[in-house]
């Protein structure tokens, strides 16, 4: 079974209260940690950008429980790849607070200093994430 990682964004939906995020957490975590899933979660007043890395079979079936959430919408895939080894290995799914998504990170990573991962490729959000992998918060 070999690794696969598969990035996307998406919109907050009108279902989603501000309360939810602690819920979403928990869940994936609960769930990445039995199907040995690893990745990252940025969350912002309007976007997410999440990576999600494990088994194809396990990603496969986390992303189409990820895409049945009413909770957000406009889901995009940004990057899916085959890897050799993970980079978020320590966190069943580490959560990057709004805080460190700041424009000067922004600006390294896309066309301008506000965080909308759909201005990005693929291979930006994943650096991005990359880059902020000091400042994960365990929430
Ligand atoms: P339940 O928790 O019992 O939920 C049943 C259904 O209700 C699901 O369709 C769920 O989407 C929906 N639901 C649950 N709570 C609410 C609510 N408060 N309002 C509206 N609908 C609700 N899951 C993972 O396993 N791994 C991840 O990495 C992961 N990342 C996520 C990232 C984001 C941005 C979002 C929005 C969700 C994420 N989830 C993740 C959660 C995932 O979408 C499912 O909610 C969860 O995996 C389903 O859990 P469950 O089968 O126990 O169903």
């Amino acid at each position: 079974m070999f690794l696969v990682r598969l990035v996307y964004t998406s919109k907050l939906s009108d279902a989603f209260s501000s309360d939810d995020i602690t819920d979403i957490l928990a869940s994936a975590r609960k769930h990445n940690s039995r199907n040995h899933v690893t990745g990252l979660l940025c969350f912002s007043s309007n976007y997410f950008l999440q990576c999600i890395e494990g088994s194809r079979s396990a990603i496969n079936r986390t992303y189409h429980r990820i895409l049945n959430d009413p909770r957000h919408e406009d889901i995009v895939m940004l990057d899916y790849k085959e890897i050799n080894r993970r980079e978020f290995s320590h966190w069943h799914m580490g959560y990057v607070p709004y805080t460190a998504l700041t424009r000067d990170v922004n600006m390294l990573f896309s066309g301008s200093p506000e965080f909308n991962p759909y201005e990005m490729s693929g291979e930006s959000a994943h650096q991005l994430m990359l880059a902020l992998k000091d400042t994960v918060d365990m929430v």
